[in-house]
């Protein structure tokens, strides 16, 4: 059911014949994998959750499946658009008017305004980009399956106001590393494995392609992204957590990426404080933020951070959790608590399950605050394009922390000399000390 007018067709149909969306029975990801997502020494195949993913689109009025390419090794590359059964109809608007909004110009304020009135706002969140990383795609599957299957009134609402894209990341590594961890007849010796690159050509580095797009993943995901919906958030989940924490989540630390648009910076902090009160109010400890770990605005090639080239706020969080039941260790740092981390969690034994909920909290946490929100996400990036459509009309210059350490120099003529590439002082950390201190992400 892939093709959009059928698709309205059967959601007016839906609509007249159940009255509401809560007269649909959607199977469970126990009845179609056998399993729920998150049981111990679970994980299931890309081939498993393409047909489940076109299983439930028949079944749901709220989701509609979209091929968006072929992956390297020739599998259908699947995303999902979920949204209220009504915003159907209007997709092809709704995404004009992301569109417009992010473009920035040829719009006066009170026009843009009125678009972010009339508009959706646009959530992408993926899953399984890195596949050795296997919460991704099973929140993924998690998630997906509580947008389209709950009633209570959070969801409803999220539905209503929101267009969210949900989008596999890494179809060919997830089937070869959910194979490999199943192979073992016995459930318990299963661990975490890869014959191979997980993805056909740059496996882990498919995250260092986004700037140049050089595999079919890459312009699948960078198409669906860039040139049809211009999220207002987009949503990257990876593994794993600092030691003694259970999930990294933003704010990143600073220094921030001077080069972009100082809402994003904001706009991170709103987003990143939505999913600490959430975990807070469901009693999930163990979040930790900024200083927590070395993430930052920095690197500009990934799928996250390419975004913020784009004044689409980039959310990556990073969490424990396999499978295999793991332990989080003593951890003589994580024990205080601080700004960066405001809630420590005890050492114990974790499964697999308590990830899969703790990033269910951290995308509800995303979409409600999206929500609520709506017209703000929606005209920021409007503010976001005019500020650069405004500052390229005229003499403008980012200052840099290069700019910085000249300055100092030349205010103190009796210091020393910098050295001559610029980059001494702390304000340098943007440019080398944090190709360093990256992790792989
Ligand atoms: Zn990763």
């Amino acid at each position: 059911m892939t093709i959009l007018t059928r698709r309205v067709h059967l959601c007016a149909l839906a609509l007249l014949v159940a009255g509401n969306a809560a007269a649909q029975t959607i199977t469970t990801p126990r009845q179609h994998f056998g399993f729920d997502i998150g049981d111990d020494y679970q994980l299931a195949t890309y081939t498993q959750f393409m047909d489940y993913w076109q299983k439930i689109d028949k079944e749901s009025s709220r989701m509609q499946v979209i091929e968006i390419g072929t992956t390297e090794e020739g599998r259908p590359h699947l995303a999902a658009i979920i949204t209220a059964p009504e915003n159907f109809a209007k997709l092809d608007r709704y995404k004009q008017i992301s569109q417009q909004l992010h473009r920035g110009g040829g719009l006066t304020d009170a026009q843009a305004r009125l678009l972010a009135r009339e508009g959706k706002a646009v959530v992408w969140i993926d899953g399984g980009l890195h596949a050795t990383e296997v919460v991704g795609p099973h929140q993924l599957i998690e998630t997906v399956f509580q947008l389209v299957s709950r009633t209570d009134e959070e969801t409803t609402r999220i539905l209503r106001d929101v267009i969210v894209v949900a989008v596999h990341a890494n179809p060919d590594g997830m089937q070869m590393v959910s194979k490999c961890y199943m192979q073992n007849a016995e459930p318990t010796a299963r661990r975490t494995c890869s014959p191979r690159l997980y993805e056909k050509y740059a496996g882990h580095d498919n995250n260092r392609d986004f700037y140049m797009s050089n595999v079919k993943e890459t312009q699948n995901m960078n198409k669906l992204m860039y040139w049809e919906w211009l999220p207002q958030i987009m949503y990257n989940h990876h593994q794993s957590g600092p030691v003694g924490t259970v999930i990294f989540a933003p704010p990143f630390r600073d220094p921030f990426n001077y080069n972009l648009d100082p809402m994003i910076v904001t706009g991170l902090d709103l987003v990143g404080s939505a999913m600490h009160n959430r975990f807070l109010q469901e009693g999930k400890p163990g979040f930790t933020m900024r200083s927590g770990a070395p993430y930052s605005t920095w690197w500009n090639g990934g799928l996250r951070t390419t975004a913020y080239f784009q004044n689409i706020i980039g959310l990556l969080t990073e969490i424990i959790g396999s499978p295999t039941p793991s332990q989080i260790p003593p951890t003589m740092s994580q024990i205080l608590p601080r700004g960066d981390l405001p809630a420590p969690i005890r050492p114990q034994e974790w499964r697999f399950r308590q990830s899969i909920d703790y990033s269910v909290t951290a995308n509800y946490a995303v979409l409600d605050l999206a929500s609520r929100y709506k017209d703000q996400f929606l005209f920021n990036i409007y503010r976001m394009g005019a500020n650069q459509i405004e500052r390229g009309s005229r003499d403008h210059w980012t200052i840099s922390s290069q700019d910085m350490t000249r300055l100092q120099a030349a205010a103190a003529p009796s210091a020393p000399a910098p050295s001559s590439g610029g980059r001494g002082g702390r304000g340098a950390e943007g440019g080398a000390s944090t190709a360093r201190r990256r992790r792989r992400r």
